[in-house]
Parts: structure tokens; C-alpha cells; sequence
């Protein structure tokens, strides 16, 4: 089984906050948000939930599904505890390769992409606030790709109890190649961009996802950055699968210096929409715009009032 993966912060982030296994037959990234360093600490929850592999289903999508449960689970109940990491969350997309087909588990806008025979298929559905809007037919995907609220989604891992998982399967055919990862990639290069990383790296999966990074980089690098490219075996290396040895890394935050002279720029913050009625989704943003605009005109006048206030004992 070939394996290559990539993680990077990007030019306007501080923090990694994606997180990422890569331990065959396992596979995943996911994209954490909230406050402070919360987002690093539920991608980071969540992925060692699913290296910990604890699942009451043996095999197949149940298992996949049972596996981001847990990581939910964890998740939520730290954010209920540890006052930092209230509302925190994260996106999760799973792989697990499961004899001769790939088991998907995905929650949030981390995306999986099949790369068969040099055309890329996305196999998620992205639960973000503009994807609803396309599917709806309210927005055209290009007007999706630069919609200001991109990065808003509509189901995470860790901000309810229970989580609604999106689980497929996929029979992969010889030289099948799958992508998983986040919208720090897919939000800065298109399709093209990937297929010709992946034609001229074929041979070296890491040198794949490196490109991948240096490419989202390029084009702006607005958002941490993660990839993972695993290979199958067409329905033989399933032995060879599980046996290879576990490889682990976190995803750590190891090149600050990509930030020198962009320490000024305020970070895009993800937030999440309590999914509920459709025409209910366009409207948090607003309201909290709303709720800001007013808390600032109450400032204003308290700065007003004790200003005359002052005047009023010195004058
Ligand atoms: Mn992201």
C-alpha cells in the first residue's frame, strides 16, 4: 500500500489546528475550531479517539461510524467540562480499508476525493452553509468558492451529544487513489491543481502531498493545511495492510516561521450552525453581526458618558 501525507499552518494561521491519522487500514483528518487553542485540542481528541480504535462494531460502516461516535463523545465532553474549550469542535473524515473496499465515515468540510484513471470524483458531501445553499440551488458553486462564509459548517464532531454521520462504501479498482483532506487545501487549489501534483508525484505520494501544500501556499495559504493519500492494493493487500507497522505523527504546528510579517492578520475563525431548517441557515451570521453592532453602539455611548461625566468634575 503506497501512503503520503503533508500538514502545514499555512501563511495566516499560527496554530495547526488539523489533526490526522495515518495508521493502515485507518485514515483521517480532521479540522478543528474554537477559541484560543480549542480547535487543536478536539481535532487532537478526536484523532487519538480513533487510533484508540474503540468501537463496539467489528467491521464495515457500523465500526466507522461507531469509531467518529466516540471521538464525539470525547470530544463533547470535554467542551462540557473545560470552561477553554466550550463550543469547541471539529470536522472528521475517516477511511478505513476493510478487505477489498474502503469504509467512509465523514462529518463537517474536510473532503474525501477518488482519483481514478486522471479524472478526481469528490466522495463527500461538504455539511458547510454554502454547500447547503448549492444543493438548495441558491448559490452556484462558483459563487460558493468565494462566498465570505465558506467556512461555516453545519455538523462537527464534539459540539452535540450525538453526531449524524455520513458512511459510504467504496470497491476500489487497481491504480484507484484516494485523497482526504482539509478545506485549507481544497479552498486554495482546484481540481487541475491536484491531478497534475498527483501525475507528476505518482511514483512518491509524500512528494504528492507536499506539492499539495506548496500549492494551497501559493495561493494564499489562508488556513491550515493538511493531505493524505493512501493507495489500495486492487483487493490483495489487505494482509499487508494490517500488518504494517502503525505510522503516527500529529499534526504540530513546527513552522512558525511562515508567519513572519502576517502576525497582524486576524484569523478567519470556522463556526458552526445548529443545523435545523433550511432558510434558518443564512441567518446566524447576521444576528451576530447584529448582536456586535449593537454591543459597539453601546460602548460608544458609555465611552460618551463618562467622557461628559469627567467634563462635568474637572470643567
Ligand atoms: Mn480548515
Amino acid at each position: 500500500m503506497k501512503i503520503g501525507f503533508a500538514t502545514h499552518p499555512g501563511r495566516k494561521r499560527r496554530h495547526n489546528e488539523d489533526a490526522y491519522v495515518v495508521e493502515p487500514p485507518l485514515f483521517a483528518v480532521a479540522d478543528g475550531m474554537g477559541g484560543a487553542k480549542a480547535g487543536e485540542v478536539a481535532s487532537g481528541l478526536a484523532a487519538a479517539a480513533l487510533k484508540e480504535g474503540a468501537s463496539d462494531a467489528s467491521s464495515g460502516e457500523d465500526r466507522v461510524s461507531s469509531l467518529i461516535q466516540e471521538a464525539n463523545r470525547r470530544v463533547f465532553r470535554r467542551a462540557t467540562e473545560d470552561r477553554d474549550a466550550s463550543g469547541m469542535g471539529t470536522t472528521m473524515t475517516v477511511a478505513l480499508v476493510d478487505g477489498d473496499r474502503v469504509v467512509f465515515g465523514h462529518v463537517g468540510d474536510s473532503r474525501a476525493y477518488l482519483i481514478r484513471n486522471g479524472a478526481i470524483e469528490q466522495l463527500t458531501d461538504d455539511h458547510s452553509l454554502v454547500a447547503e445553499l448549492v444543493r438548495s440551488g441558491r448559490l452556484t458553486p462558483e459563487e460558493a468558492e468565494s462566498h465570505p462564509q465558506r467556512s461555516v459548517i453545519t455538523r462537527a464532531v464534539g459540539t452535540e451529544p450525538d453526531v449524524d454521520v455520513d458512511t459510504f462504501v467504496i470497491e476500489p479498482t487497481e491504480g484507484d487513489l484516494f485523497l482526504i483532506c482539509s478545506d485549507g487545501l481544497t479552498d486554495m487549489v482546484d481540481d487541475r491543481t491536484i491531478i497534475q501534483a498527483i501525475e507528476k508525484h505518482r511514483g512518491d505520494l509524500d512528494n504528492a502531498a507536499k506539492a499539495l501544500v506548496g500549492a494551497a501556499n501559493r495561493g494564499g495559504g489562508e488556513d491550515n493545511i493538511t493531505v493524505v493519500f493512501f493507495e489500495v492494493d486492487g483487493g490483495t493487500g489487505d494482509t499487508a495492510v494490517t500488518q504494517q507497522a502503525p505510522v503516527v505523527e500529529s499534526a504540530t504546528s513546527d513552522d512558525e516561521d511562515t508567519l513572519s510579517g502576517l502576525e497582524g492578520v486576524p484569523p478567519v475563525e470556522t463556526m458552526v450552525v445548529t443545523p435545523g431548517a433550511a432558510p434558518a441557515l443564512s441567518e446566524p451570521p447576521k444576528r451576530r453581526r447584529r448582536a456586535l453592532q449593537i454591543s459597539l453602539a453601546l460602548a460608544a455611548l458609555l465611552i460618551v458618558a463618562a467622557a461628559v461625566l469627567w467634563l462635568l468634575e474637572h470643567v
